[in-house]
């Protein structure tokens, strides 16, 4: 790896109690840039702007992707990605759904190391604290021609993220819209997905609501995800959850709910969630809660979910009565170095 260490820290000019996520990058990223066939050096340099012109392919065709991870401090400086090969993996499948080429162990978990390590202090720590990692991959060919590019950067970038928080949010089922489609990309973190959820989520957010419930392409009968998490929908004491397929993202955070949930000894039930049996749940009383869940706040809960001129409102559970809390603790403990972690999640 070339190391490249910036002359001119923003450290100094960081406030780890006052921040705001998402646009404060921390000093350093790493690049890596494919040409003629082959992935180059993988470089750590210091973090800003690139040279690209509006005739880059990833900008006009959105041939790019990307994931989203996290780095936890704990109380002795220790430092904790989690489960960082399942991201690997990850952007691995959206680049090959995308026709980019696989990115190098060396660029991604290697990069991933190096990093953090370099900007180590940049991480904040105390509860809900910790460091937002972004590995990203996009067309760089200069050309006007719809067709796969022979040019690509991968990149990392990161910015501190604060708390855990997050108010729950009213969602509205999709009776037209939706993400993704058979034979489509929507189990890839493709950038164009997000592009094609704004315009959605914009109605909906005008309607009074804060996301949508995705459903089918085909009969939007079927939940499939919510906003950018994957979902869940408790009835009695039972949890729901889709089943990943080729039109939900295969969430980290998912997949960890439910593993953490077999082990606490609740119920779940992975499969179809049909639009159909969570209004009538919601009617009858039986919906007990619904969630959304990923790497961001890790555990969104609803407060309400509305369906056609519907607006059903949820119950509000004490913490220790919620299956979305207790799950939800149980992982950021792991993640934080605060419970014993029986999966080896924490690296
Ligand atoms: N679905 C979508 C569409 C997402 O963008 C994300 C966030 N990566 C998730 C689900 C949750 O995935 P994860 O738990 O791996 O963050």
């Amino acid at each position: 790896m070339i190391i490249q260490k910036t002359e001119n820290s923003k450290l100094p000019t960081f406030d780890p109690n006052n921040f705001s996520f998402g646009d404060t990058f921390i000093d350093h990223m790493i690049i890596c840039e494919y040409e003629n066939g082959k992935w180059g050096d993988v470089k750590l340099v210091p973090y800003g702007p690139l040279p690209f012109t509006p005739a880059m392919m990833g900008v006009n065709y959105g041939q790019a992707c990307f994931e989203g991870m996290k780095a936890y401090k704990d109380e002795n400086d220790d430092i904790f990605l989690f489960r960082p090969e399942k991201n690997f993996e990850r952007i691995n499948k959206s680049a090959k759904r995308l026709a980019i080429p696989e990115i190098p162990r060396e660029a991604f978990i290697d990069g991933l190391n190096a990093l953090v390590d370099i900007d180590r202090e940049w991480i904040p720590k105390g509860e809900g604290m910790s460091l937002y990692i972004r590995p990203v991959v996009f067309a760089t060919e200069e050309v006007l021609k719809a067709r796969v590019s022979n040019k690509y950067m991968f990149a990392i970038v990161a910015t501190p993220a604060k708390s855990y928080y997050s108010a729950p949010v009213s969602v509205k089922i999709s009776d037209y819209y939706s993400r993704s489609a058979n034979g489509g990309v929507g189990f890839a973190k493709a950038a164009g997905n997000y592009a094609a959820s704004f315009y959605p989520t914009q109605l909906a957010i005008d309607e009074g609501y804060d996301q949508v419930i995705w459903t089918d392409d085909a009969t939007h009968e079927y939940f499939e995800e919510s906003g950018t998490m994957n979902v869940f929908v408790r009835i009695n004491d039972t949890i729901y959850t889709p089943k990943t397929s080729e039109k939900i993202l295969d969430g980290v955070t998912r997949d960890s709910f439910l593993q953490l949930a077999e082990r606490n000894g609740i119920d779940v039930v992975v499969g179809d969630v049909k639009v159909a049996d969570v209004v009538a749940a919601l009617k009858d009383g039986s919906l007990k809660e619904a969630w959304g869940v990923g790497t961001a706040v890790v555990t969104t809960r609803f407060e309400a979910i509305g369906y056609g001129d519907e607006k059903f409102a949820l119950p509000t559970l004490a913490d220790e009565d919620s299956f979305a809390f207790i799950l939800k603790k149980a992982l950021v403990d792991i993640q934080t170095n605060h419970a014993e972690d029986p999966f080896g999640w924490r690296v």
